[in-house]
């Protein structure tokens, strides 16, 4: 699929916060959701937020433990701050699709807004969120944004989920699980069982992945109904425009496999009907394209012929939950992805900049890395059909293989295929990218 999360940045490692910031989970916060919606605007030069709204929603699915998220992950940051301490009691990274869009050609010509917002646990005390955006060419965050929030404000609107859920897959508590909440789109009334079907068929492929397998009983996997007045999704390509749930529809950006939707607070909505820490979004259609986010949202076809469906899943799912990046060249217009110099902050591609901070150094050592860096370039990758030494079944080692990240030079991927390069030739994840879902996993259910 044509590019998920990449941002026009690209990303330093940043400092990491001071080791142990964690707090405890009953003295700040109440068991339920508080949510921040807000409109994301600008341009390629500039960036915009505009609050919409605070909302209350009744769940709260997260980890009690893992509050600030003190890795250097995502175009943007939020914090949430006691206001009378002083004092960050939550913290994530993520990215978003109007991110993606600043770096775009239309945006270079004019300005836009999409609706977004975050959740966070809801504070027993006065807060105060701020915002953070990486800065494309030095990767470090810069502050764009602060809001202050009043916990007992009657304008705090209180939001009342009706839709009805099922359990796809229930394992226990989600304090100590990864809740997965799975969305329809596309599917009319009369098309209840086959999303049903088609969402057991989801939480099963995305398990039967490794290192996914591992951790079967430390997922829950529900859905939530939320029927479409049409069967299908938007084909603006094909001038074929239908009305569902989320407007989703294929060509995001001009680029036909990039399926997506703009409107993040919708997906939101319906996703507060269930306990939930990620959303994916399945749409009823046979044609290929999706779309993932690094804590965001996943979409993707449903119903593509063959194999795809299912590692179109899974691929998406390691942008989504992961914040992997792709491994492939090409592939997608955007420019000034990635810098010299500057090394991104995925964990599965490295501008060689500083490997040490990432596992995948630590897998390879120093002292093996000339060895295994391959300085060859696309041209003589065995994984490229014109490469005189093209062997598709050749058996890798773990190493450093040119290009990645959309580029054919200056940036490295841990292995010459994966899940998250060209997937159609291969049905695993590397071993770099297996150690990362394996890192992510855990924060959910330690
Ligand atoms: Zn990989």
């Amino acid at each position: 699929m044509k590019k998920r999360n990449i941002l026009c940045a690209a990303f330093a490692l940043g400092l990491v916060a001071a080791a142990n910031a964690q707090v405890k989970f009953e003295e700040f916060f109440l068991p339920k959701t508080m949510r921040l919606d807000y409109y994301h605007a600008g341009d390629a030069q500039s960036e915009h937020f505009f609050v919409d709204e605070v909302i209350e929603e009744p769940y709260w699915a997260g980890n009690k433990h893992y509050l600030v998220d003190e890795r250097p992950v995502g175009s943007h940051q939020f914090k949430v701050i006691d206001k009378a301490s002083g004092k960050i009691i939550y913290a994530r990274g993520f990215n978003t699709l109007f991110n993606e869009w600043q770096c775009t050609p239309e945006a270079k010509t004019t300005a836009k807004a999409m609706p977004e917002g975050i959740v966070f646990p809801y504070p027993k005390n006065d807060v105060i969120v701020e915002f953070y955006t990486r800065e494309n060419s030095t990767g470090t965050m810069h502050k764009k944004f602060t809001y202050e929030i009043d916990v007992d404000s009657y304008f705090v609107r209180k939001s009342r989920p009706s839709l009805s859920t099922i359990d796809i897959h229930y394992t226990g508590n989600p304090a100590k699980r990864v809740d997965v909440v799975i969305i329809p789109e596309g599917y009319t009334e009369a098309e209840k069982d086959k999303f049903l079907e088609a969402a057991k068929a989801f939480a099963e492929d995305i398990l039967g992945y490794h290192p996914y397998d591992e951790y079967r009983d430390k997922f829950n996997f529900r859905a939530v109904w939320a029927p479409s007045e049409e069967s299908g999704i938007s084909i603006p390509g094909e001038h074929l425009w239908r009305s569902t749930a989320l407007d989703a529809h294929y060509y995001t950006f001009d680029s036909e496999r990039y399926q997506m939707f703009e409107d993040y607070q919708r997906v939101l909505d319906i996703a507060a009907n269930v306990p939930y820490e990620i959303i994916y979004v399945l749409t009823n259609s046979q044609k290929y394209g999706g779309g993932g986010i690094f804590n965001f949202y996943g979409i993707s076809a449903a119903n593509i012929p063959g194999a795809s469906t299912r590692k179109t899943y899974s691929h998406e799912f390691g942008h989504l939950f992961v914040g992997l990046a792709d491994e492939y060249v090409g592939g997608t217009e955007m420019s000034d992805l990635y810098f010299q110099g500057v090394e991104p902050w995925e964990a599965n591609i490295t501008t060689l900049a500083n490997l040490d901070a990432k596992a995948w150094g630590r897998m390879i050592p120093a002292d093996q890395r000339a060895k295994a860096t391959d300085h060859s370039g696309w041209e003589l990758n065995p994984q490229n059909p014109k490469s005189p030494d093209y062997n598709p079944k050749k058996p890798w080692s773990l190493g450093i293989y040119e290009g990645g990240g959309y580029l054919q030079q200056g940036v490295y991927r841990p292995w010459p295929n994966c899940m998250m390069n060209w997937f159609h030739r291969i049905d695993l994840y590397c071993p770099v990218c297996v150690e990362a879902i394996r890192e992510t996993i855990d924060l959910y259910i330690k």
